[in-house]
């Protein structure tokens, strides 16, 4: 009795000599763990960036973007000390499509839609998108993400991106989820953080946070729209409500003035463009974009050659939103290229030339084709492959086979790796989806490394397909 009595007391010590501190500081907010190193990060964004850029049209103006990338400069050098990563490189970039959306991906490459400028009726009701935006990549929410469980989450995230607005109409009911399931991925916790850290980086940078609420207002009399960035989980209301709490602890740093006749510019600015497409007719329209100089200054980071041998312990993984589920080893890596996804291990895929490239692993995709014959469709198919392997060749002819009950068809082809320059066997299995289009697998390995053949096998045995 006199136990429990001393602990109440205690208790409501503790509680009143430590509110008045939590009650009027701003939110603290923490990393979560994260099993991915920061150069993840940078790598992944890179490689989402470059698909992006291929599949998006971006506004090619002086005056826009570079007043875009002031506000977005001026919103990164106010990321709090903590969360800052002199690695990141933060860059933005003008979409010309007219949903209200924006997005960010892993290490810094932002991309602001047209239209989020458009609805915008303040700079600091744009800033509020981007700076929430720049939270989730300072917050490394996508590869946070990826460390809780899911392990693929991220890479799956991003295959999301590849594997719809990479894919066009040819992957058909593969893959059907818009484009902003990267940005829908998160967790409610993770908006509610990236909303409140996005208020504290806005006041730093002396913009009102409140103007971030007001955006969420300004997106729905439009309409709703929003997508990625207006994901429902919190609600709109809910957002609007905590943002507008965590301003009241925020002191507005009103050393940096903002000139309101500059935001006024650009939109009429805008305005002379006529109306942008939406998403949803860029993907349609299924055109792929030259991708811009930022893709390809990065310096090669060929393959590292040291590979290891496939784990015994496998994975299922779901691709293509789930239309195929397949089981790879344990220890290899989803990336996705171009509207496929590889599984590769560590050390066997890096970029040369500005161009992916694996030297051992599995790849699937899905390709449109004309024939409704498995042999032509599947000769379209390594024509097709050829474009961009000039050495590739077939070898042998095609061998009849099932894949998940189906009929397939095996075909080995030769190739000369343009990064290693070793040459290298390529064996491509290829059958029919109900809606035409031809399901594919590869799997590539150096000529005479037998190490890996019974991994392809296995994977290729586990292939389930739902379409
Ligand atoms: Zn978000």
């Amino acid at each position: 009795m006199f136990k429990r009595q001393t602990l109440i007391a205690w208790l409501t010590l503790v509680a009143i000599s430590v509110m008045p501190f939590t009650a009027l500081a701003q939110t603290q907010i923490k990393y979560h763990s994260n099993k991915y190193s920061v150069q993840d990060d940078i790598k992944l964004g890179r490689q989402a960036a470059q698909e992006a850029e291929s599949q998006f049209p971006l506004l090619r103006d002086q005056e826009v973007q570079s007043y875009v990338e002031n506000v977005g400069r001026r919103l990164v050098t106010s990321i709090p000390q903590e969360f800052q990563h002199p690695e990141f490189q933060y860059y933005f970039k003008v979409v010309n499509a007219r949903d209200i959306n924006a997005f960010a991906l892993p290490g810094g490459p932002m991309y602001v839609n047209r239209g989020m400028i458009e609805a915008a009726r303040t700079e600091g009701e744009m800033a509020g998108v981007m700076a929430h935006e720049i939270s989730h990549v300072a917050l490394r929410h996508g590869t946070a993400q990826a460390s809780k469980g899911q392990k693929y989450s991220i890479l799956g995230g991003i295959a999301g991106i590849a594997g719809t607005i990479l894919g066009g109409p040819g992957v058909g009911q593969l893959a059907q989820a818009p484009f902003a399931v990267y940005l829908l991925k998160f967790s409610r916790e993770y908006e509610t953080e990236a909303d409140i850290l996005g208020a504290q980086i806005m006041a730093r940078a002396g913009y009102d946070p409140r103007d971030l609420a007001n955006m969420f207002q300004t997106i729905e009399r439009q309409g709703g729209g929003g997508g990625g960035f207006l994901s429902d989980h919190p609600s709109a209301s809910d957002r609007y409500a905590r943002i507008n709490q965590e301003a009241q602890y925020l002191r507005v740093n009103t050393s940096a003035n903002r000139d309101s006749r500059e935001f006024a510019r650009v939109k009429e600015r805008l305005r002379g463009y006529g109306t942008a497409p939406t998403m949803a007719d860029i993907q349609r329209s299924g055109q792929r974009y030259p991708t811009g100089e930022q893709t390809g200054n990065y310096p090669d980071n060929a393959p590292a050659g040291r590979v290891s041998y496939p784990s015994g312990r496998y994975q299922s993984v779901s691709i293509f939103n789930g239309g195929v589920n397949v089981s790879v080893p344990s220890n290899w890596r989803q990336v996705s290229e171009g509207n496929s996804v590889w599984f590769v291990p560590e050390g066997a895929y890096g970029q040369y030339n500005g161009q992916a490239v694996y030297t051992h692993g599995v790849s699937f995709g899905v390709g449109q084709t004309n024939s409704r014959n498995l042999q032509s469709a599947t000769q379209e198919l390594i024509n097709n492959f050829a474009q961009g392997n000039n050495n590739l060749r077939t070898s042998g002819g095609y061998q009849r086979s099932t894949l998940d009950g189906r009929t397939a068809l095996w075909t080995t082809l030769t190739n000369v790796n343009e990064a290693t320059g070793r040459p290298e066997t390529i064996r491509l299995i290829t059958t029919q989806l109900r809606n035409g289009s031809v399901f594919y697998m590869v799997a590539v390995a150096p000529q005479n490394e037998r190490g890996f053949d019974t991994a392809f096998n296995q994977v290729l045995q586990s292939i389930r397909i739902n379409d």
